[in-house]
């Protein structure tokens, strides 16, 4: 086994702490990769303090992961010692399911295995990327091509890239389409860029008017102010999508009425408590559509990284040392950080 130094939380109450676990040494499949930096996502803290009430403890957050290869296993033909990669949310799944034939492994009729948190239907912990190394089956590894000076500000694409492309994909964000983005946070921000850079006519709605210009600097077209019910009703019948990635229960009715007849609200902000159920007959009267979406397959978060290397994009973040963690969640919490915290794994060498 390969002894590796990490940050846990031993229960959901009390802060994380240093941690040592032990990956597996690599078996023929599979790639051991030197974590370098890990993104702080939203999930990592819902996680730590058990919101979703299925946590494994001690849980090891962070499904954010960029690193370099140090070595492969026999039958990897894909990468090599020295590679620049990264890791997701997922490290494995079935393989056979409908889903997963489809490379849609995140919907792995059998439960994919998080890279925190083990298997969706329940087996033996995973511990993610709050770590100094991390062994992952070859077919869960992602190749990095962006250039290497702007690693840490990948690492957030991971998991905050893939699941606002995915939909931003899936339901046409395009030329000539008007996209809403919901909640200016990790998430948020990167469904402002890739949506401008997919050519849609975007729409910020934020809570905190102090995000304003910063929303305008992204790539949205115009930012309303969520709470101001005249700039919503502004807005009315006039969206053809939207993404709303807030992590708090809130009122969807004012987000549904400003679809157009036959558009779509996808959730993906994942909050522990439910919200208040909408008014079925803002979805009736016009044909509107509510769904969801969870991060993305393997394919379509290779596709993700290469469309961000051919559009420049990357993260906005603020780089952290391990041991700031608790703090950054209580910030975060807050909606005080810009717009990912992103740990830099040195420190906890
Ligand atoms: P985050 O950085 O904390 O951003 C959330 C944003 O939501 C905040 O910046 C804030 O934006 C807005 N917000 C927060 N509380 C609010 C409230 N009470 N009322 C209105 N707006 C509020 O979080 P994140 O990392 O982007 O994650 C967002 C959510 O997505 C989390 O629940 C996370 O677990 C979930 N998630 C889901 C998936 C998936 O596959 N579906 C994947 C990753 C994460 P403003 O200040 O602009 O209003
Ligand atoms: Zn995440």
């Amino acid at each position: 086994m390969i002894k590796t130094k990490a940050y846990a939380a031993q229960n959901a109450t009390s802060p994380l702490v240093p941690f040592e676990l032990q990956r597996r040494i690599p078996g023929p499949e599979d790639v051991q990769i030197a974590i370098l930096y890990c993104g702080v996502c939203h999930s990592d803290l819902h996680t730590a303090r058990n919101e979703w009430r299925n946590t494994l403890y001690p849980s090891v957050p962070g499904h954010e992961i960029v690193g370099r290869v140090v070595a492969v296993g026999d039958r990897v033909g894909g990468f090599k010692a020295g590679d620049l990669v990264g890791v997701g949310c997922m490290v494995d799944s079935c393989g056979h399911c409908t889903s997963c034939s489809d490379g849609e492994e995140q919907y792995c009729e059998n439960g994919f295995t998080g890279t925190y948190n083990g298997p969706l239907f329940g087996g033996e912990n995973t511990y993610g990327g709050y770590a100094q190394t991390i062994v992952v089956k070859e077919s869960f590894v992602l190749r990095i091509r962006h250039d290497e000076k702007q690693l840490a500000s990948v690492a957030p694409l991971l998991c905050a890239g893939i699941t606002t492309y995915s939909p931003l994909r899936r339901w046409g964000a395009g030329p000539g389409r008007r996209v809403g983005i919901v909640g200016l946070g990790g998430l948020g921000h990167m469904g402002v860029k890739i949506a401008h850079a997919m050519g849609a006519h975007v729409t910020l709605f934020t809570t905190s008017p102090g995000k304003i210009a910063d929303g305008k600097r992204l790539g949205a077209d115009e930012v309303c102010i969520s709470t101001d019910p005249a700039q919503m009703g502004a807005r009315a019948n006039r969206l053809d999508l939207i993404l709303n990635t807030v992590a708090a229960p809130h009122n969807l009715d004012a987000y549904l009425q400003l679809l157009k007849r036959d558009g779509t609200m996808t959730l993906v902000g994942a909050p522990a408590e439910a919200h208040p159920s909408p008014n079925v007959f803002n979805l009736i009267l016009k044909r509107r559509q509510l769904a969801g979406s969870l991060i993305g397959g393997i394919r379509e978060t290779q596709e993700m990284l290469d469309f961000c290397v051919e559009h420049g994009i990357v993260s906005d973040i603020e780089v952290i040392a391990m041991d700031y963690i608790n703090t950054a969640y209580e910030r975060m919490l807050k909606g005080d950080v810009k717009y990912r915290f992103v740990i830099d794994m040195k420190s906890l060498r």
